[in-house]
């Protein structure tokens, strides 16, 4: 990209952990002689949510009817559209139960509590505008982030990363919480990237990553160990709901993991 490369940070419903790390990246400076920020809220108070910029990082869910607006607002005044973490890339934890209605759920948070926008089911931003790039994670890692604009400004592409959670966790030699504990770890399926992060604390991967492609598990040794600890169906595709509810392929998925296996 020629000049000063023109950024745009947005922030639709979310926890707004996403910017934060990114706001807290040292090597943000570095980047600032050959970047503008046109529109950052949480560091730039000038900033601008209606001009054209070359690459443009929404943070979190379309959950209102302002925000469907605001992504297709911003799908125009951008060439590049990147999707930042869980919310934005899956619709976040805040979709886990899209299949029950806004009211329902309303009535469980909010009580008779009412709000000046006009709220709506938690969805991704894919849902709404095409997204060029997405950068996996609640919170994504930094390095995930640099690499991708690293990329793009040298003007080439990042790449995705296609082998689960699993990869990383035997690299880096953490005893397995499925077969050791018996616990249901989604790093089977879930994508890597995180340097398997909770089993590196003793805890199974509830799958904040996303799901991974949908022929890379091993599904034959999987299904054999998830049934050898008792592990079911409905417990895996609950547990990756928490993160993934809006794939299209999960319970595809899920159903060719138990394939075979099924008493
Ligand atoms: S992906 Fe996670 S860290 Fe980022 S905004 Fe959503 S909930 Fe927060
Ligand atoms: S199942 Fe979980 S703990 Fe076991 S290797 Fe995979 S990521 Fe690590
Ligand atoms: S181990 Fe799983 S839940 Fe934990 S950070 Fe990695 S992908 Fe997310």
């Amino acid at each position: 990209m020629e000049g000063k490369v023109r950024i745009g940070f947005y922030a639709l419903t979310s926890c707004y952990g996403c910017q934060l790390q990114l706001a807290m990246m040292d090597e943000l400076l570095q980047l600032l002689p050959h970047a503008e920020i046109v529109c950052w809220f949480m560091v730039e108070r000038d900033s601008y949510e209606d001009e054209p910029v070359d690459i443009a990082f929404i943070e979190g869910s379309v959950s209102t009817e302002e925000e469907v607006e605001l992504v297709k607002k911003i799908r125009e005044n951008a060439k590049i559209v990147v999707a930042v973490g869980s919310c934005a890339v899956h619709g976040g934890v805040q979709s886990w139960e899209k299949d029950k209605s806004l009211e329902e759920l309303w009535k469980t948070v909010y009580g008779d509590g009412k709000v000046k926008f006009e709220p709506k089911m938690a969805e991704p931003v894919e849902n709404y505008i095409k997204v060029d790039y997405r950068i996996y994670g609640c919170p994504p890692e930094k390095r995930d982030f640099l690499y991708a604009l690293g990329t793009f400004l040298v003007g080439s592409w990042p790449e995705d990363i296609d082998y689960p959670v699993c990869v990383e966790c035997r690299l880096k030699g953490h005893p397995c919480i499925l077969i050791e504990k018996g616990e249901p770890c989604l790093g089977p399926i879930t994508r890597a990237g995180c340097d398997a992060r909770c089993p590196g604390f003793g805890v199974a991967c509830i799958g904040c990553r996303g799901a991974i492609g949908y022929d890379v598990a091993w599904f034959d040794s999987l299904a054999r160990t998830f049934k050898e600890k008792g592990i079911s169906k409905e417990e895996i595709l609950q547990r990756m709901k928490m993160f993934n509810a809006h794939n299209p392929k999960l319970e595809e998925m899920v159903e060719k993991i138990f394939q075979g296996v099924e008493e």
